[in-house]
């Protein structure tokens, strides 16, 4: 059931996975940017998380743009603009009439696409976009399948196999781009992030 209470439940997984992994994701950002990286996610984590009282029994969409105007105001970085670019904009395509696998394919292929305009990136720049896209790719193909588990558990390996893809890519995109050949043989820190989120939701409904 897509609601608030679920939302805040995969938020609370995504918090421990990127908990657990902080200190890989650190060394990535150090490794092709500037480090801070992790420290952008869990402030925009542990804000979203602050919110969940006020939001409890709101709409999908509400929980959505509240969430992503809080990141837009108090993280840092390229990932604070791109991420809160994303929620926004998944937040413009809730339809409650709808199935929850149709609403989130719609809603996540609408924010990948606010967020390739906003970042003028696309797949293959080594960035998390090299996540999000196949992610929402594979989405619109299973989003007429009722098997929710069957979903996440190819969702998970989409967002894998799109994480790993990063690592033998020079980045055209980002900090990472003045590395030219030097980025070869590193994980963007963004697409491991974001791997490591959307296997966390993929968990909750696998684990349920
Ligand atoms: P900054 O690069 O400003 O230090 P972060 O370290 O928080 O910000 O985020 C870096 C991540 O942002 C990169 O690993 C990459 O995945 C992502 N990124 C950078 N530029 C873009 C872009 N134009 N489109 C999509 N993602 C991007
Ligand atoms: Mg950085």
């Amino acid at each position: 059931m897509f609601n608030s209470e679920t939302i805040f439940l995969c938020l609370k997984n995504i918090k421990k996975s990127i908990d657990n992994n902080k200190n890989e994701i650190e060394k990535l950002d150090q490794e092709i940017g500037d480090g801070d990286h992790i420290f952008n996610i869990q402030r925009g984590i542990n804000e979203s998380l602050n919110l969940q009282d006020e939001l409890s029994n709101h709409t999908p969409n509400d929980v959505f743009k509240k969430i992503g105007m809080k990141i837009m105001t108090t993280v840092g970085g390229s990932s604070g603009a791109l991420l809160s670019t994303l929620i926004i904009g998944m937040s413009k395509k809730y339809n409650s009439e709808i199935s929850d696998q149709k609403n989130i394919t719609a809603m996540f292929g609408e924010g990948v696409e606010a967020m390739k305009k906003r970042g003028k990136a696309d797949l293959g720049e080594k960035t998390m976009l090299d996540v999000l896209i196949p992610v929402s790719n594979e989405l619109r193909k299973l989003s007429d399948i009722d098997d929710v588990k069957h979903i996440a558990k190819k969702i998970k390996e989409t967002a894998e196999k799109g994480m790993l893809s990063t690592k033998d890519l020079i980045a055209t995109k980002g900090r990472a781009s003045f590395l030219g050949e030097r980025a070869k043989g590193h994980i963007d820190p963004g697409a491991r992030s974001s791997q490591l989120a959307i296997e966390a939701i993929c968990n909750t409904i696998l684990n349920k």
